[in-house]
């Protein structure tokens, strides 16, 4: 497992692995554009290279591209559906342009919408990105479930990966935060199982490409999208530790969206503290311990508990 979090590429790319690696990242995350304007950054080459040169000369494993907040693909506005497609197409250029791992995006609020209506212009929009891009893997990431956001259940997230294509650049990025706001109890080994029982059943263990690790200042199910610094929501250093001790996320990039002390994002103690619990959640398997989840072998055919 690779820890690492989202940084501010103010400055220029090549400014983020500088960032990422002042906070120990092992992975790091960045917006292609300001998260909150439709204005496009206009890259040029050197900056792309800029970025590739600074990242093969630095520590850091992985690097993803977060998608604009703004971005609603099924939106009942005709130009916001445009700018969000236009601004889709351009992190994955960019995510492409600098070996990116993948472009991570919310399947956005269907307001205003059907449902029906909602999840086919999500499937339609994420296909003609792909189409109009190449290489760099599209992830789509588990919401809160506020309002009309689809995307907190497996089941829709599973629906908008058939619908744009099903294809290998399609995976899922699961955010601990977001689970337990929409209702996905996960603060033990054996409901984080079971949990996970359910996303491997809709989506497949090889879609997953990598967790998004924030604590939750919202409760169980409350559906609010709240970020929590590690340790002071409502999963608690306990329930991060579980949370990084399921063996079917081994291996995976796991990126922090906190606060901070400071609120501008994760600082080095908060991914000193997300190492910290990776290590111990490492040698309480280590130490043969399992989760009544993973040791038993039919749990396929457990029935959906939550979601
Ligand atoms: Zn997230
Ligand atoms: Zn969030």
């Amino acid at each position: 497992m690779l820890i690492g979090g989202h940084v501010s590429s103010a400055g220029g790319l090549a400014r983020a692995v500088e960032r990422a690696e002042e906070l120990g990242c092992e992975t790091m995350q960045i917006f292609n554009q300001s998260p909150r304007t439709w204005r496009p950054t206009a890259y040029a080459d050197a900056d792309f290279e800029a970025f590739r040169e600074r990242f093969a000369d630095s520590p850091i494993d992985s690097a993803f591209i977060h998608a604009a907040y703004l971005i609603h693909v099924a939106s009942d506005d005709a130009e916001v559906r445009r700018k969000s497609l236009q601004s889709l197409t351009h992190a994955l250029t960019v995510g492409e342009a600098i070996g990116a791992s993948g472009v991570i995006v919310h399947p956005g609020s269907g307001k205003g919408q059907t449902r029906a209506k909602a999840m086919k212009l999500i499937g339609d929009a994420f296909k003609r990105a792909l189409a109009a891009s190449e290489g760099c893997p599209l992830l789509i990431e588990n919401t809160a479930g506020s309002g009309d956001t689809v995307g907190r259940h497996f089941d829709e997230l599973a629906d908008v990966v058939e619908r744009a294509g099903a294809g290998e650049r399609l995976g899922v990025c699961l955010d601990s935060a977001h689970l337990l706001a929409s209702g996905h109890e996960i603060r033990t080994p054996a409901a984080l199982a079971a949990v996970v029982d359910d996303y491997e059943r809709d989506l497949g263990i090889e879609r997953l490409r990598c967790l998004h690790l924030n604590d939750s200042k919202t409760p169980l199910g409350s559906n609010v999208d709240r970020h929590a610094n590690l340790g002071e929501g409502e999963l608690g250093e306990n329930g991060i530790r579980v949370f990084l001790g399921e063996p079917r996320f081994h291996g995976l990039p796991v990126l922090l969206e906190v606060p901070g002390p400071t609120g501008h994002g994760p600082d080095p103690g908060q991914i000193a503290i997300a190492k910290r619990l990776r290590d111990e959640a490492r040698s309480k398997r280590a130490r043969g311990y399992r989760t009544p989840g993973s040791s038993r072998a039919p749990s396929r055919s457990r029935r959906r508990s939550a979601g």
